[in-house]
């Protein structure tokens, strides 16, 4: 079908996109819409104006434009059209967001440029609406992420205070009620802490905070710690836990084992809480070569406990949720262990998945490619830990809050420990100095607390090194991120604790420096 000339007139008129033929200085002819898109009287008024007078002298990237004008005609003409975003002016002054077509064209015998302006202001508002909710929404989560490592970090403090104020009553004469009793607030702080943990580490992973350690270890050594941790729970319900490794042979690799180890914690005590009276886990450990220097480690969970139905699986990976929300009456937890599991597994490089079948069991496999390294690697040797000590020393702690000073003396009074006890950096100092005069104050080691009001744990650590002293000194830090501990060692600390810690953790430290 042909089109006559009218034809493409009415086109030409009908569109509601601005359409103008152009030459370097002048318009030659425009539409309809033109005149409404810029706000002109008339096409005679339009065609009086320079191209320069419907463009705001530069365009919101910086470039004159001008120049950014010539350009586009360049490309206009080697490619035979140009399509960009363009800032231009009504005539009335307001400026606008355009989407332009340039393209060469011939106009009553001269070569010309048409140029087809369509407003697409109101779609650039749209789009910034969007981008500011995007950015609000983004910093609302951060915001989110940042409130709960504040708060979780901060709950952990009183309940380090807790913890530590029950495992002195467990380890002081009480009757078999009053032991009950103590038990029951001792195994429910525990069971807080671990959730604060949760809530810590989650937050952690969401906020991208998260440091992976590399450092070497016994990779079945983890798989059957696990074993042992979890054996008392197995036990209360007749469960047996057996490992079974694909050979013999001890494999070291380098990765962070407390975060492997936590997620197996996790499977193997789903595993057991899923499970019947008297049925049995097992932890199936496979190690296959892959690449010169690593090795792909699988470690399986297997259980033959309640099962999940199979399209309930891919969803228990998610935050905060549960097969069934039955689930959380009968069994408890708040579904956050299985997310942070997979999170820390793809954080390794690695994965978890399941497959399972209602009434038949479960099998968790969490793989993972990590790296193998020889014995000699191993630096950390895990020392069997036995509580009683008598050292017959003094210790300086320097801590400000007034429940954890009174846990802390009495935990090493337990030690056979005398301590004095600071509640500032500033104070810290200052005994340090007193006891070069005074040989009565001398102490062995330095407990230092991180957070204390007008000095912290740090600069203190920092002013006593400066100050000639090599007392061993310890820093206490509520904080598990690398970071920290980086910090600490290079303020001249020796090591660290992580708060809450447990009275071995604090031996077994205190062993080393001691
Ligand atoms: P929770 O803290 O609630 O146990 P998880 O994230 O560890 O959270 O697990 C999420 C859900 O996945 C559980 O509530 C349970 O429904 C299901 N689940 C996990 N492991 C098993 C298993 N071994 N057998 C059956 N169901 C399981």
């Amino acid at each position: 079908m042909s089109i006559d000339d009218k034809n493409f007139r009415a086109l030409y008129e009908l569109s509601c996109d601005a359409i103008m033929m152009l030459d370097e200085s002048t318009f030659l002819h425009c539409n309809e819409a033109t005149l409404q898109i810029f706000n002109c009287s008339s096409q005679e008024v339009y065609c009086s104006k320079h191209p320069s007078e419907i463009s705001p002298e530069y365009q919101p990237c910086g470039t004159s434009s001008y120049d950014l004008a010539q350009q586009h005609i360049m490309t206009a003409l080697k490619n035979g059209h140009d399509r960009f975003e363009w800032m231009h002016k009504r005539l009335t002054g307001e400026n606008f967001w355009a989407e332009v077509l340039l393209s060469p064209a011939k106009w009553e015998g001269k070569e010309v440029l048409q140029a087809v302006v369509r407003d697409i202001s109101e779609q650039k508002k749209l789009q910034r609406n969007l981008q500011i909710s995007k950015e609000k929404a983004e910093m609302a989560v951060v915001a989110k992420s940042e409130f709960l490592a504040v708060m979780s970090h901060e709950i952990r403090t009183p309940i380090h205070g807790i913890i530590g104020a029950q495992e002195l009553l467990l380890n002081s004469k009480l009757n078999k009620d009053q032991r009950e009793n103590v038990s029951l607030a001792y195994n429910s702080a525990k069971s807080l802490l671990s959730i604060v943990n949760d809530v810590l580490d989650f937050s952690k992973i969401e906020s991208g905070k998260f440091n992976i350690e590399y450092v070497a270890f016994n990779a079945k050594q983890i798989v059957e710690d696990v074993r042992d941790i979890l054996l008392t729970k197995a036990n209360e319900k007749s469960i047996n836990i057996e490992c079974i490794f694909s050979d013999n042979a001890s494999v070291y690799v380098m990765g962070d084992q407390t975060r492997l180890r936590q997620i197996l914690l996790n499977l193997v005590s789903n595993a057991i809480k899923f499970s019947h009276e008297g049925d049995s886990v097992k932890l199936v450990s496979k190690f296959q070569p892959c690449g010169t220097e690593k090795v792909n480690w699988k470690i399986q969970v297997i259980d033959s406990g309640i099962g999940i139905e199979a399209e309930k699986q891919e969803k228990i990976f998610e935050v905060f949720s549960q097969a069934d929300s039955s689930t959380t009456r009968k069994y408890g937890g708040t579904g956050l262990g299985l997310a942070i599991c997979k999170a820390l597994a793809n954080i390794m490089g690695g994965d978890i998945i399941v497959s399972s079948q209602t009434d038949q069991g479960s099998v968790f496999e969490l793989s993972i490619d990590i790296d193998v390294c020889n014995k000699d690697t191993i630096t950390q040797v895990n020392k069997p830990l036995v509580i009683r000590r008598n050292y017959q020393k003094r210790i300086l702690v320097a801590e400000d809050n007034p429940v954890n000073q009174t846990i802390i003396r009495k935990q090493l009074k337990r030690l056979g420990l005398e301590s004095n006890i600071v509640g500032t950096g500033h104070d810290a100092l200052a005994f340090y100095e007193n006891s070069l005069k005074d040989k009565s104050l001398s102490v062995d080691l330095v407990l230092m607390d991180i957070q204390m009001p007008e000095m912290n744990g740090i600069d203190a650590t920092i002013l006593l090194r400066e100050s000639g002293c090599s007392l061993p000194i310890i820093i206490l830090t509520a904080d598990a991120l690398k970071e920290r501990k980086e910090e600490c060692i290079k303020a001249g600390a020796n090591t660290f604790l992580v708060k809450p810690f447990e009275i071995n953790e604090l031996v077994s430290t205190l062993d080393e420096y001691l």
